[in-house]
């Protein structure tokens, strides 16, 4: 079945990569550290962003070379955010059971959520989830849950669920090539294992970079903007810096879990400031 609705979607040489939205969460912008939130608000005004504390949720399906793969399985309506990720998906001619890869560029609850539906059953009954190693172990050991605060032991439980609902078929790396021309790029700080995926194809390229920005109009143009879902908020700052040096130097197409609605964008640097070019 293919659909008439038009999803974000680019041509990376012989691969095609659509963005499939799972809809959206709302966090405060009081969550964000090293800025005013007064001045956060007014960078998302100045940005003509609409709703100020909405994030939105991509995931990412790549279809060529024979495959059909999924990065990120959204939230599932996990606390009542996302959940339309296999609506979607449904809406642009793929159906869960078509999916043979999921890659993941961590295991937080807004994109594992929905690899498990609410009776407990894996929601993509023929795909292989690959994932890095840290982010299982992480999110495996009882000495981490035991030190979280009680608010992020849901977290903990969410990603369990999901590593067990995929446990015969679930494949962890430390680094390389994760599928053909699909490279595995360390992103750390995020999460322990946070992961950036580049999808090489005909000499052309693609950076999906996972979790590097929550919001864009604030977090592109001031790097050093943290956020508390950051495991580790300084390495996070210099991982973001340092990928948005790279990216804005290669012209890289990016792709982005919460990049907004757009999917793709180019990263631009005039003078000592970066600013986002949303593509399509
Ligand atoms: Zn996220």
């Amino acid at each position: 079945m293919m659909s008439n609705l038009a999803f974000p979607g680019q041509q990376v040489g012989d691969l095609t990569i659509t963005a499939i939205s799972d809809g959206s969460l709302n966090a405060s912008l009081d969550f964000l550290s090293n800025i005013d939130p007064a001045d956060a608000s007014r960078m998302q005004e100045d940005a003509g962003v609409k709703d100020y504390t909405s994030i939105h949720i991509n995931c990412y399906l790549v279809r060529g070379g024979g495959r059909t793969i999924l990065i990120d399985a959204g939230a599932g309506g996990f606390k009542q955010w996302g959940g339309q990720l296999k609506t979607n998906l449904v809406l642009a001619g793929i159906r869960p059971s078509e999916i043979d890869t999921i890659l993941l560029t961590h295991a937080h609850p807004d994109h594992v959520g929905g690899l498990m539906d609410s009776s407990g059953e894996a929601v993509f009954p023929n795909a292989e989830l690959v994932v890095h190693h840290r982010e299982v172990s992480f999110w495996q050991d009882d000495g981490n849950l035991s030190r979280a605060p009680e608010h992020a032991r849901g977290n903990f439980l969410v990603a369990r669920r999901a590593f067990d609902g995929y446990r015969d078929r679930l494949r962890t790396f430390d680094a390389g090539e994760v599928l053909p021309g699909m490279t595995a790029v360390p992103l750390p700080g995020h999460t322990e294992g946070h992961t950036g995926y580049r999808l090489e194809s005909g000499g052309q390229n693609l950076l999906v970079w996972g979790d590097i920005v929550h919001f864009p109009q604030i977090q592109i143009p001031r790097p050093d903007v943290a956020i508390a879902f950051d495991q580790d908020s300084d390495l996070a700052v210099a991982t973001r810096s340092r990928l948005l040096d790279l990216v804005s130097s290669e012209q890289l197409l990016i792709a982005g879990m919460h990049l907004s609605e757009l999917g793709f964008a180019h990263i631009k640097r005039t003078g000592g400031n970066y600013g986002v070019t949303y593509e399509g």
